[in-house]
């Protein structure tokens, strides 16, 4: 745990915050939620800093983007008018799926991306959805993709810098849009085995304008397909693609064997998820799969 703990701060802004950070010379740790960071402990920390009172809790529109405060909870993801509407709802749905009702009360997104999991179930919608992440520091902001922000979650290379939103560009919509979320843990409140979310357009005679994989779970990072995204353009979709899909996102990922599951069978699982998230995402357009 953190047994060697001095003291705990609230700051109530982004400014103390960052000041906290640096004064506590390496020794200081962020906790949002704490679901990640208690669970794991470390008996180097000194200082702990609590951000869930910094005003980084809001879901609001910017331009042509929907703009999430870093310390946002599953609960209020999955309760939002805005992030249901966003996208068919896919990261709505995908919070609802993070954790039992408790967990989701206090895990924050920023918690989710920082953490650095390559499960961690928030990752693979804002991956299809191009999301970019806002960072402060002493310097001042900057955005970065996603998934470059992801690689070096895994890294203590952001230490001294904050999480402060999570930026999500207008996606595509129209006629034949539709987006999907699907998850295998071992039961309904476990971290994900694989993760999948997909997003696809299809014409009015069935063949894919665009298409967007993310798979969780089955790399160091989570990550996009973008050879089964490739393989998808311009192609009517029937079931002898579906099946050509699922084996190359088989080939695409790098999965590993540890206590939840074999990397065989999470090659297997992402095949089977890619395949279920696409049939649900040609479902309204009527394609008969
Ligand atoms: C029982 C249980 C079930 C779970 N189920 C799921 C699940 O189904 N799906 C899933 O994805 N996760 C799951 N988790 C993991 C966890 O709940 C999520 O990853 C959660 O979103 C973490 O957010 P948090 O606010 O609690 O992060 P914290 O634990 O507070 O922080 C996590 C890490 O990120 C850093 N950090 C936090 N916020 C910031 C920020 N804004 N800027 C910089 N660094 C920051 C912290 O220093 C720490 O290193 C589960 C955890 C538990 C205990």
């Amino acid at each position: 745990m953190f047994d060697k703990v001095e003291a705990f701060y609230r700051p109530a802004n982004v400014r103390e915050a960052l000041r906290l950070l640096h004064s506590g010379k390496g020794l200081a740790r962020v906790v949002a939620g704490g679901t990640d960071v208690v669970v794991r402990g470390d008996d180097s920390v000194r200082f702990l800093i609590d951000i869930t009172h910094a005003g980084l809790s809001y879901i609001r529109r910017r331009g042509t983007a929907c703009i999430i405060g870093a310390t946002t909870t599953m609960a209020e993801l999955e309760a939002s008018d805005v992030i249901q509407a966003l996208a068919g709802g896919l990261l709505s749905r995908a919070a609802r799926y993070c954790g039992s009702a408790l967990i989701r009360n206090m895990a924050t997104l920023g918690g989710n991306m920082a953490n650095g999991s390559p499960a961690a179930d928030m990752a693979t919608p804002l991956l299809v959805l191009d999301a970019t992440m806002v960072m402060e520091d002493s310097k001042g902001r900057r955005e970065l993709p996603l998934a470059e922000y992801l690689v070096a979650a895994r890294t203590s290379r952001y230490a001294k810098a904050l999480l402060v939103e999570v930026v999500i560009p207008d996606p595509p919509r129209g006629k034949g849009c539709q987006w999907s979320f699907q998850k295998l843990g071992r039961t309904a409140v476990d971290i994900s085995l694989v993760n999948v979310s997909a997003g696809l357009q299809l014409d009015s005679r069935g063949r894919v304008k665009w298409a967007r994989i993310a798979l969780g779970s089955v790399a160091p990072a989570p990550m996009r397909a973008p050879r089964a995204e490739q393989r998808m353009a311009g192609r009517t979709l029937d079931q002898a693609l579906l099946a050509e899909i699922g084996a190359e996102v088989a080939r695409e990922v790098s999965p590993i064997s540890d206590a939840r599951a074999s990397a065989e069978y999470r090659r297997e699982i992402c095949s089977v998820l890619t395949r279920r998230a696409l049939e649900e995402c040609s479902a309204p357009a009527g394609c008969s799969l």
